[in-house]
């Protein structure tokens, strides 16, 4: 299932998880122990929405988007059908690649008789709406007017530099063009965490999944999935991790409010796929690692 480019789709594979419990004055739940085998090695985090919040508020800029491709075609479905529809798949299909989005936009303009663009073409549009929104951001932080902190799921420095500290490798892989995610960590100050390995979307969608940069970081490594610890807010970075018998924290996180309570959505979709453990932020971080590391 996750050889190759082909990201799957979600499917939820855990219903019922019972009573779960939390660590002690913290607000790290466990939903099942993880099955550990010596402590993490390899630790990989997703980007948007798990550290960055740069984009933070990128579906408000995606689905009306989508909407007006849509009304383009003549269909006489009101506009909040419309968008109810668009809000659904894109948050289906979040945490891949955004062409994958952009293909099902096309597929809907086709079933509603209208000849669609290239999704790259709705891609770069999207994209061109998505920076006139994020540049203020982008702007600010290049100025130094604005503390990287301020754009991060709270505590992210706190983890990434205890985690740095305890000798293990650190990766991203993001959905998001792999230009934009060394751009926007440069501006976080998170390259100095990651170095050269992070990952992202490239212009040929098919040379790059999270589960092929998974399967190189085992490869390379010559390590099996147990050494592997993935944190994400997407289904796709939590399936992964759970499909090579890695360790998911499910990042739920509350983009924009950043209060420290998990999404409820988020929180509920990746326990679905597999998620070992479900975090609101990094606040814990202490009482998340000790755990990990058996140290608790
Ligand atoms: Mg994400």
């Amino acid at each position: 299932m996750t050889s190759g480019y082909y990201e799957a789709d979600y499917e939820r594979v855990v219903d019922e998880v019972g009573p779960t419990r939390f660590l002690p004055g913290s607000g790290v739940e466990i939903i099942r122990e993880p099955d550990r085998r010596g402590p993490p090695r390899h630790v990989l985090f997703d980007f948007d929405g798990t550290l960055s919040l740069v984009r933070e508020g990128w579906p408000e800029v995606m689905v009306p988007m989508m909407v007006e491709v849509l009304q383009a075609t003549g269909t006489d479905e009101p506009p909040e059908a419309l968008r109810d529809l668009a809000f659904e798949f894109v948050m289906q299909l979040n945490g891949k690649q955004t062409i994958y989005q952009m293909i099902r936009l096309a597929e809907e303009v086709r079933r509603r008789g209208g000849t669609p663009e290239e999704p790259a073409h709705y891609k770069q549009m999207y994209h061109d709406r998505l920076m006139e929104r994020i540049a203020v951001r982008r702007e600010s932080l290049r100025a130094g007017e604005v503390r990287p902190e301020a754009m991060l799921v709270p505590y992210s420095l706190d983890v990434l530099a205890e985690l740095q500290k305890r000798d293990v490798a650190l990766y991203v892989a993001s959905g998001t063009d792999e230009q934009y995610v060394l751009d926007e960590a440069r501006l976080l100050g998170l390259d100095r965490y990651f170095g050269s390995k992070i990952y992202g979307a490239l212009d040929d969608y098919k040379t790059f999944s999270k589960a092929k940069v998974i399967e190189r970081i085992l490869a390379e490594n010559k390590v099996d999935g147990a050494t592997l610890l993935g944190f994400g807010d997407g289904y796709v970075e939590i399936q992964n991790v759970k499909t090579v018998g890695g360790t998911a924290v499910a990042v739920a996180s509350d983009e924009a409010g950043r209060s420290g309570k998990p999404d409820p959505w988020k929180r509920d979709r990746l326990i679905g796929v597999g998620a070992d453990l479900v975090i609101p932020d990094y606040r814990d971080w202490q009482t998340l690692i000790d755990y990990l590391w058996e140290e608790g």
